[in-house]
């Protein structure tokens, strides 16, 4: 039925399992399901997380302009997440709330919210349903004893692991070549069987996690916390049940995290949850990895700065979610202008023209093909140049906005030209293309006592100060 409608426009993605880009068919016809890997929330969101979450967000716009509803669920993770992926070390949490002197609740909810609010500041949807690993106790336990009833659990000092040698599929999400892995050179694998297992359970005190915590619940194993890989695949199941759409997340999670996240689904259901992967890449800083707990750039820093977030999430889409972006002052600034000159043009230009086909057909083209969103961009600074009347490019431009999100529509007509002045240069427009000379310069007479110059030219009007 939508192929019929949209025989050029049929929606590609890439998938990471698959490694290639593929024609994107949902489950059911109308409903786009997808879990999206929420934040960590012991520190404030760096601009390289906000850029994974600004791809999800024009990846959920897309998905919307190809008439699908999205229902979509992020996680918080709240706890459980090591400081090493390879579940050593000590839980991010507790290390947040002692370096910040706050118990580990309190930073979880402050950072949150800092971290949603920024995602409103760089408008992007938040997702339907937002879930925290630490209201999913429960939810994670009855996944574990699923796993052991199974057989893929087994039980150390320190806590309950997955063995990944039970399935032969272990981590081909990553390419992982394990026996390479496992025969390379010596690592201290604590208690665990295999390199690549990793904890489900991990009890409270053990010689890794002498400090008394503070998130903790009881279980059959004893009293502990979950791992971190679990609370996904619970809460996936919870919300979108064992077989969904998308998962997305960084790039960072394909060789651990999703590896696991699928090792589970496979043990408990024989099968992987999703039908596509998507995964962002990183964002440097000057060419380095950005921490949240060393090198670190927030929002905020830029805005104290005087940039606008959509300056920062211009700046996003001149580059392929799938290719590396190295985050300078140099390439914002030059986002902040193109931003600024779009918006100044557009406040110029007259209302109530019509969306190009031809102009539509090629940018919903091209975000179609696995968001394509540099190239989609051209096509909106082309309209800029065409030859469409300045009517028609805005109503375009304001079309391609829906995917863009940088608030085109909204802010810009009040910003630079006061309503008023706008509304009397639409009326000497319509007086004009009407033969309406008289009105048409009295109009023009008015809005020049009030210091605004009408210049019209071969594709529309435009306002100038006088
Ligand atoms: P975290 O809060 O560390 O769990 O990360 C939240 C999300 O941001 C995850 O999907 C990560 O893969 C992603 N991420 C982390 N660092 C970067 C970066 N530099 N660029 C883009 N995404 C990142
Ligand atoms: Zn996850």
């Amino acid at each position: 039925m939508k192929s019929e409608q949209n025989p050029v426009k049929k929606l590609q993605l890439f998938d990471t399992y698959r490694r290639g880009i593929y024609p994107f068919y949902p489950i059911s016809d109308e409903v786009v399901s997808i879990y999206i890997c929420g934040p960590t929330v012991y520190n404030y969101a760096h601009i390289g997380n906000l850029r994974n979450y600004v791809f999800v967000d024009v990846l959920k716009r897309v998905l919307r302009i190809n008439d699908y509803t999205v229902q979509d669920v992020m996680n918080i993770t709240d706890v459980g997440h090591l400081s090493s992926d390879a579940d050593s070390g000590e839980d991010k949490m507790q290390i947040g709330a002692r370096q910040q002197q706050r118990c580990a609740w309190e930073i979880a909810k402050y950072f949150e919210t800092a971290f949603l609010d920024d995602l409103t500041a760089l408008e992007v949807s938040h997702a339907g349903v937002v879930c925290r690993a630490t209201e999913h106790i429960d939810e994670q336990i009855s996944y574990i004893v699923q796993l052991e009833a199974k057989g893929f659990t087994y039980q150390t000092p320190d806590g309950i692991y997955f063995d990944t040698q039970m399935l032969d599929s272990y981590g081909y999400i990553a390419r992982l070549n394990i026996a390479g892995q496992q025969g390379g050179k010596r690592v201290d694998l604590g208690h665990k069987r295999h390199l690549t297992d990793f904890a489900l359970w991990k009890f409270s005190v053990t010689k890794d996690d002498t400090k008394e915590r503070q998130m903790q619940w009881s279980s059959p194993w004893g009293t502990g916390f979950p791992g971190w890989h679990i609370e996904c695949s619970a809460m996936s199941e919870k919300y979108l049940g064992p077989r969904f759409d998308i998962h997305v997340g960084g790039e960072d999670h394909i060789s651990v995290h999703h590896a696991n996240e699928i090792a589970q689904c496979e043990a408990r259901y024989g099968e992987q949850p999703a039908s596509f992967w998507m995964h962002g890449r990183f964002l440097q800083l000057d060419g380095e990895k950005l921490s949240k707990s060393g090198k670190s750039l927030r929002l905020l820093d830029l805005v104290n700065r005087g940039y606008e977030p959509l300056d920062f999430r211009y700046l996003l889409l001149t580059s392929h979610y799938r290719s590396h972006l190295n985050f300078s002052i140099k390439a914002l600034n030059s986002a902040a202008r193109a931003l600024k000159r779009l918006r100044t043009m557009l406040a110029t230009w007259p209302s109530f023209g019509e969306i190009n086909v031809g102009y539509k057909n090629s940018f919903v083209g091209l975000v179609n093909h696995d968001l394509k969103m540099p190239q989609a961009l051209a096509v909106l600074w082309q309209v800029t140049k065409s030859g469409l009347s300045n009517a028609d490019k805005k109503a375009t431009i304001y079309f391609f906005d829906k995917i863009l999100g940088l608030s085109l529509s909204q802010q810009v007509a009040v910003k630079e030209y006061p309503q008023a002045i706008i509304d009397l240069a639409n009326n000497r427009d319509e007086a004009r293309k009407n033969q309406r000379w008289q009105q048409s310069d009295a109009i023009r007479k008015e809005l020049s006592d009030l210091g605004y110059l009408i210049v019209d030219g071969k594709s529309g009007y435009k306002i100038k100060r006088i």
